[in-house]
């Protein structure tokens, strides 16, 4: 049956929320951590959990709904396994997870939003604006399904899908709570990684929660004319203001910050470029994580080739920066950044 809009989604909510609610509604203390184990091995319906009387079974599906996405396409790259999927959520838009697998391990990249008003010049996500926040438990379902789809155990995930997570900060730190929670998807907070486009208050705040996850920053320039350029919110946080709240992040949570580098052709990827990030960097602890641009033909920039790229690397080693050009994984099946989403809307 539909879930109508008056049922609260029971998913989103946290161990000692549902407690709480359980309380009220006069049942009995272990019944709370019942269903929560349940939704968090990506049930969808009441019915199916099993150590239920069916008349609680029966009142809870009255009282609450149980978001899931339905999958709406699986691509699984021939090159290295990669699997893209592309997700109808409860309201009929749709959001795209990604399955990569590693030696150390499989990591999902999940959205966060659907669509993005971040507005950055390269990316696909952005191009039709921002339509809505993800709630925390579609979020969850999106590491749940993933995991249930593919076979794989998942033991790493990195919020750098669609949408911008500190533009929707309470949903993901949500998120956070429930799949890092030991009664759920247990997955710990040294496994998962955060993108952000750089939002210097929101950056202030989460240093504040004191979490153990890997903040990565979306720096593409290391100074202001290229930098705003390529993203618009370099206007509200300009480069020494965005490398002054990364320093109060790392003080304030002992953790080190990696910082995006997506080379584009002409625009970011010159030797006086990768001079001035060296000079910004070195001695500071943190890492740069180089990627070509993957091309979107929407927008008008080219990739960097492989020869500028290296030299782009050399220059940031030689600089005395720790420096990875991250591998393109999927390649054959678009699984970047936005892009079967994008395609989907470009069909209907
Ligand atoms: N909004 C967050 C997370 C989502 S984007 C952020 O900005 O970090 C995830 C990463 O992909 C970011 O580093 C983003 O800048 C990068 N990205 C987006 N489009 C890209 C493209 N066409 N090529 C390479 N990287 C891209």
């Amino acid at each position: 049956m539909p879930d109508g809009p008056s049922k609260k989604d029971i998913k989103s909510l946290l161990p000692a929320e549902l407690a709480a609610d359980f309380r009220k509604l006069g049942l009995p203390g272990y019944r709370a951590g019942q269903v929560f184990r349940w939704l968090g091995r990506g049930v969808v319906s009441f019915a199916e959990m099993s150590d239920l009387g069916k008349d609680l079974r029966q009142k809870l599906d009255e009282l609450y709904c149980i978001p899931s996405l339905r999958m709406l396409r699986r691509q699984v790259s021939q090159a290295d396994g990669t699997e893209k999927y592309l997700w109808a959520l409860p309201d009929g838009e749709s959001v795209e997870t990604v399955l990569m697998r590693y030696k150390h391990g499989n990591s999902v990249c999940i959205s966060s939003q659907v669509g993005c008003r971040m507005g950055c010049a390269f990316c696909a996500s952005t191009i039709g604006g921002k339509v809505r926040d993800l709630t925390a438990s579609e979020m969850l379902d999106e590491v749940l399904r993933t995991g249930l789809t593919s076979g794989a155990e998942i033991s790493n995930i990195v919020l750098m899908g669609i949408g911008e997570p500190l533009d929707n900060f309470d949903n993901v730190m949500r998120f956070l709570a429930l799949v890092n929670d030991p009664d759920g998807a247990n997955i710990g907070m040294r496994h998962i990684s955060l993108s952000t486009c750089g939002l210097v208050e929101a950056i202030d705040k989460l240093a504040g929660l004191h979490l153990q996850l890997t903040l990565s920053v979306s720096l593409h320039a290391p100074d202001d004319e290229t930098r705003s350029r390529l993203m618009p919110v370099n206007a509200a946080y300009g480069v020494d203001e965005l490398y002054a709240a990364c320093e109060r992040y790392f003080r304030v949570t002992g953790r080190r910050i990696s910082f995006e580098y997506a080379l584009v052709r002409g625009v970011n990827d010159t030797p006086w470029h990768a001079k001035l990030l060296a000079k910004r960097l070195r001695g500071t602890g943190s890492h740069v994580n180089l990627i070509r641009l993957n091309h979107v033909p929407e927008r008008g920039l080219e990739p960097s080739d492989e020869e500028t790229v290296r030299t782009f690397a050399e220059a940031l080693s030689a600089g005395g920066v720790t420096v990875t050009v991250r591998r393109r994984m999927g390649s054959d099946i678009d699984a970047a950044c936005g892009q079967l989403r994008r395609g989907r809307m470009r069909e209907t």
